[in-house]
Protein backbone atom coordinates (compact mmCIF):
# COMPACT_ATOMS: atom_id res chain seq x y z
CA UNK A 1 0.00 0.00 0.00
CA UNK A 2 2.81 2.35 0.78
CA UNK A 3 4.86 1.55 -2.23
CA UNK A 4 1.12 2.21 -4.01
CA UNK A 5 1.03 5.44 -2.93
CA UNK A 6 4.89 6.34 -3.33
CA UNK A 7 4.38 5.51 -6.76
CA UNK A 8 1.36 7.35 -7.70
CA UNK A 9 2.73 10.52 -5.88
CA UNK A 10 5.91 9.85 -8.38
CA UNK A 11 3.77 9.24 -11.37
CA UNK A 12 1.43 12.68 -10.66
CA UNK A 13 4.42 14.60 -9.92
CA UNK A 14 5.67 13.65 -13.36
CA UNK A 15 2.24 14.49 -14.96
CA UNK A 16 2.43 17.91 -13.44
CA UNK A 17 6.04 18.84 -13.52
CA UNK A 18 7.07 17.87 -17.38
CA UNK A 19 9.95 20.28 -17.72
CA UNK A 20 8.70 20.45 -21.79
CA UNK A 21 5.54 21.52 -20.31
CA UNK A 22 3.58 19.23 -22.21
CA UNK A 23 2.24 16.80 -19.24
CA UNK A 24 3.53 12.97 -20.09
CA UNK A 25 0.75 11.03 -21.54
CA UNK A 26 2.02 7.57 -20.86
CA UNK A 27 2.26 8.82 -16.89
CA UNK A 28 -1.44 10.06 -17.21
CA UNK A 29 -2.29 6.68 -18.57
CA UNK A 30 -0.57 4.93 -15.76
CA UNK A 31 -2.00 7.01 -13.55
CA UNK A 32 -5.35 6.10 -14.20
CA UNK A 33 -4.62 1.98 -14.56
CA UNK A 34 -3.60 2.07 -10.93
CA UNK A 35 -6.22 0.25 -8.29
CA UNK A 36 -9.04 2.33 -7.21
CA UNK A 37 -11.01 1.51 -3.59
CA UNK A 38 -13.61 -1.39 -4.41
CA UNK A 39 -16.41 -1.31 -2.47
CA UNK A 40 -19.87 -3.30 -3.39
CA UNK A 41 -23.41 -1.88 -4.11
CA UNK A 42 -26.49 -3.81 -4.24
CA UNK A 43 -26.59 -3.82 -8.07
CA UNK A 44 -22.63 -4.05 -8.68
CA UNK A 45 -19.29 -2.48 -7.58
CA UNK A 46 -17.45 0.46 -8.11
CA UNK A 47 -13.82 1.91 -7.66
CA UNK A 48 -13.01 5.24 -5.92
CA UNK A 49 -10.14 7.44 -5.64
CA UNK A 50 -9.86 10.03 -2.79
CA UNK A 51 -9.58 13.84 -3.67
CA UNK A 52 -11.66 16.72 -4.12
CA UNK A 53 -12.66 20.35 -6.16
CA UNK A 54 -14.04 18.11 -9.14
CA UNK A 55 -15.37 14.33 -9.40
CA UNK A 56 -14.49 12.33 -12.35
CA UNK A 57 -16.94 9.49 -13.04
CA UNK A 58 -17.27 6.39 -15.45
CA UNK A 59 -20.67 4.60 -15.18
CA UNK A 60 -19.86 2.27 -18.12
CA UNK A 61 -16.92 1.13 -17.44
CA UNK A 62 -17.50 -2.13 -17.05
CA UNK A 63 -20.64 -4.13 -19.30
CA UNK A 64 -23.78 -3.38 -17.51
CA UNK A 65 -27.23 -4.10 -17.44
CA UNK A 66 -29.93 -1.86 -19.21
CA UNK A 67 -33.50 -2.96 -19.01
CA UNK A 68 -32.57 -6.69 -19.07
CA UNK A 69 -30.29 -6.20 -22.21
CA UNK A 70 -26.63 -6.61 -21.71
CA UNK A 71 -24.47 -3.47 -22.84
CA UNK A 72 -21.00 -3.74 -23.98
CA UNK A 73 -18.61 -1.97 -21.59
CA UNK A 74 -16.50 1.60 -22.55
CA UNK A 75 -13.52 0.14 -21.54
CA UNK A 76 -11.28 2.69 -21.00
CA UNK A 77 -13.22 5.75 -19.57
CA UNK A 78 -12.59 4.81 -15.67
CA UNK A 79 -8.81 4.71 -16.92
CA UNK A 80 -9.09 8.41 -18.41
CA UNK A 81 -11.49 9.58 -15.33
CA UNK A 82 -9.07 8.05 -12.53
CA UNK A 83 -6.05 9.69 -14.47
CA UNK A 84 -7.42 12.95 -14.37
CA UNK A 85 -8.79 13.11 -10.75
CA UNK A 86 -5.28 11.76 -9.53
CA UNK A 87 -3.59 14.44 -11.48
CA UNK A 88 -5.15 17.21 -10.06
CA UNK A 89 -6.09 16.00 -6.50
CA UNK A 90 -9.95 15.27 -7.58
CA UNK A 91 -11.77 12.57 -6.84
CA UNK A 92 -12.59 9.72 -9.16
CA UNK A 93 -15.12 7.14 -9.53
CA UNK A 94 -16.09 3.82 -11.68
CA UNK A 95 -17.64 0.98 -11.89
CA UNK A 96 -16.10 -2.26 -11.02
CA UNK A 97 -16.99 -5.82 -11.51
CA UNK A 98 -20.50 -7.82 -12.74
CA UNK A 99 -23.45 -5.23 -12.88
CA UNK A 100 -26.70 -6.08 -12.84
CA UNK A 101 -27.41 -2.56 -13.76
CA UNK A 102 -27.01 0.59 -15.32
CA UNK A 103 -25.66 4.10 -13.46
CA UNK A 104 -26.45 5.64 -16.41
CA UNK A 105 -30.07 4.57 -17.09
CA UNK A 106 -31.92 3.43 -13.41
CA UNK A 107 -33.18 5.99 -11.65
CA UNK A 108 -31.87 5.90 -7.79
CA UNK A 109 -28.79 4.24 -8.70
CA UNK A 110 -26.37 3.39 -5.57
CA UNK A 111 -23.49 4.52 -7.70
CA UNK A 112 -24.78 7.77 -8.16
CA UNK A 113 -25.71 8.10 -4.22
CA UNK A 114 -22.14 7.34 -3.59
CA UNK A 115 -20.46 9.58 -6.11
CA UNK A 116 -22.90 12.48 -4.81
CA UNK A 117 -20.72 11.99 -1.45
CA UNK A 118 -17.13 11.57 -3.01
CA UNK A 119 -16.69 15.07 -2.57
CA UNK A 120 -19.52 16.73 -1.90
CA UNK A 121 -20.48 20.23 -3.96
CA UNK A 122 -17.79 19.67 -6.10
CA UNK A 123 -18.89 19.67 -9.85
CA UNK A 124 -18.95 16.76 -11.54
CA UNK A 125 -17.63 15.47 -15.06
CA UNK A 126 -19.23 12.07 -16.09
CA UNK A 127 -16.96 10.47 -19.23
CA UNK A 128 -18.77 8.25 -21.72
CA UNK A 129 -17.69 6.14 -25.45
CA UNK A 130 -19.56 6.76 -28.26
CA UNK A 131 -18.95 5.45 -31.86
CA UNK A 132 -17.67 8.45 -34.67
CA UNK A 133 -20.34 10.16 -36.18
CA UNK A 134 -18.46 13.39 -37.52
CA UNK A 135 -17.11 14.47 -33.93
CA UNK A 136 -14.65 12.88 -31.70
CA UNK A 137 -16.11 14.64 -28.19
CA UNK A 138 -19.24 15.50 -27.45
CA UNK A 139 -20.33 17.66 -24.55
CA UNK A 140 -23.70 17.21 -22.93
CA UNK A 141 -25.24 20.11 -20.80
CA UNK A 142 -27.84 18.38 -19.38
CA UNK A 143 -31.48 19.15 -18.00
CA UNK A 144 -30.59 22.14 -16.21
CA UNK A 145 -27.88 23.52 -18.52
CA UNK A 146 -27.24 26.16 -15.73
CA UNK A 147 -25.52 23.81 -13.61
CA UNK A 148 -23.46 22.84 -16.58
CA UNK A 149 -22.08 26.36 -17.09
CA UNK A 150 -18.28 27.29 -16.06
CA UNK A 151 -17.59 23.07 -16.98
CA UNK A 152 -18.57 22.92 -20.63
CA UNK A 153 -16.69 26.31 -21.33
CA UNK A 154 -13.38 24.33 -20.24
CA UNK A 155 -14.00 21.67 -21.97
CA UNK A 156 -15.04 22.47 -25.22
CA UNK A 157 -12.14 25.55 -25.70
CA UNK A 158 -9.55 22.83 -24.74
CA UNK A 159 -10.55 20.41 -27.14
CA UNK A 160 -11.35 21.98 -29.91
CA UNK A 161 -7.73 24.18 -28.63
CA UNK A 162 -6.57 20.71 -29.57
CA UNK A 163 -8.04 20.18 -32.71
CA UNK A 164 -10.42 17.61 -31.99
CA UNK A 165 -14.04 17.87 -33.42
CA UNK A 166 -16.41 18.96 -30.84
CA UNK A 167 -20.31 19.50 -30.73
CA UNK A 168 -22.65 20.41 -27.99
CA UNK A 169 -25.59 18.64 -26.86
CA UNK A 170 -25.24 16.25 -30.52
CA UNK A 171 -25.47 13.72 -30.31
CA UNK A 172 -26.35 13.21 -26.35
CA UNK A 173 -27.27 15.94 -24.59
CA UNK A 174 -27.39 14.22 -21.27
CA UNK A 175 -30.97 15.08 -20.22
CA UNK A 176 -33.02 12.13 -19.19
CA UNK A 177 -32.32 9.39 -17.44
CA UNK A 178 -28.65 10.15 -17.45
CA UNK A 179 -25.72 10.22 -14.69
CA UNK A 180 -25.46 14.04 -15.57
CA UNK A 181 -29.69 14.30 -15.76
CA UNK A 182 -29.96 12.72 -11.59
CA UNK A 183 -27.38 14.92 -10.63
CA UNK A 184 -28.67 18.45 -11.44
CA UNK A 185 -32.08 17.40 -10.61
CA UNK A 186 -30.53 17.15 -6.98
CA UNK A 187 -28.94 20.75 -7.64
CA UNK A 188 -26.01 19.45 -8.44
CA UNK A 189 -23.16 20.74 -11.19
CA UNK A 190 -22.85 18.31 -13.83
CA UNK A 191 -21.61 17.92 -17.49
CA UNK A 192 -21.42 14.60 -19.48
CA UNK A 193 -18.56 14.45 -21.82
CA UNK A 194 -18.24 11.67 -24.62
CA UNK A 195 -15.16 10.66 -26.79
CA UNK A 196 -14.97 8.49 -29.20
CA UNK A 197 -13.21 4.88 -28.86
CA UNK A 198 -10.06 6.47 -31.19
CA UNK A 199 -9.78 8.96 -27.92
CA UNK A 200 -9.21 5.95 -25.46
CA UNK A 201 -7.19 3.99 -27.80
CA UNK A 202 -3.27 3.97 -26.78
CA UNK A 203 -2.25 3.34 -30.91
CA UNK A 204 -4.40 6.06 -32.12
CA UNK A 205 -3.06 9.85 -32.77
CA UNK A 206 -6.51 11.10 -31.01
CA UNK A 207 -5.71 9.92 -27.61
CA UNK A 208 -2.94 12.17 -26.44
CA UNK A 209 -5.16 14.97 -27.95
CA UNK A 210 -8.13 13.80 -26.00
CA UNK A 211 -6.13 12.97 -22.74
CA UNK A 212 -4.28 16.17 -22.79
CA UNK A 213 -7.60 18.41 -23.69
CA UNK A 214 -9.35 16.91 -20.67
CA UNK A 215 -6.25 17.42 -18.41
CA UNK A 216 -6.73 21.07 -19.59
CA UNK A 217 -10.07 21.92 -19.15
CA UNK A 218 -10.14 19.67 -15.23
CA UNK A 219 -6.81 21.64 -14.13
CA UNK A 220 -9.32 25.01 -15.38
CA UNK A 221 -12.30 23.71 -13.45
CA UNK A 222 -10.35 22.75 -10.52
CA UNK A 223 -8.51 26.10 -10.35
CA UNK A 224 -11.88 27.58 -10.64
CA UNK A 225 -13.30 25.78 -7.43
CA UNK A 226 -10.28 26.37 -5.39
CA UNK A 227 -9.58 29.80 -6.28
CA UNK A 228 -11.12 33.04 -4.86
CA UNK A 229 -15.52 33.01 -4.86
ZN1 LIG B 1 -21.91 5.48 -21.51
Amino acid sequence: MTRARTRFAALALTVVTARSGVPDVGALRALGGMRGVVEHGPTGGWETTAGHGVVLSAPHEVDHVRDGAEKRAERGTGRLAFALARAVGAAGIRTHGPQAADPNWDTGHPYTARLARLSPDAPVVDLHMMRDRGVEVCVGLGPVPDLADGLWQPLVEEAVAAGLRTAVNWPFPARKRTVTAALQRAGRRAVQVELTWDCYDPTHPSMPLAYLALLRAVQRIAAAEHGPR
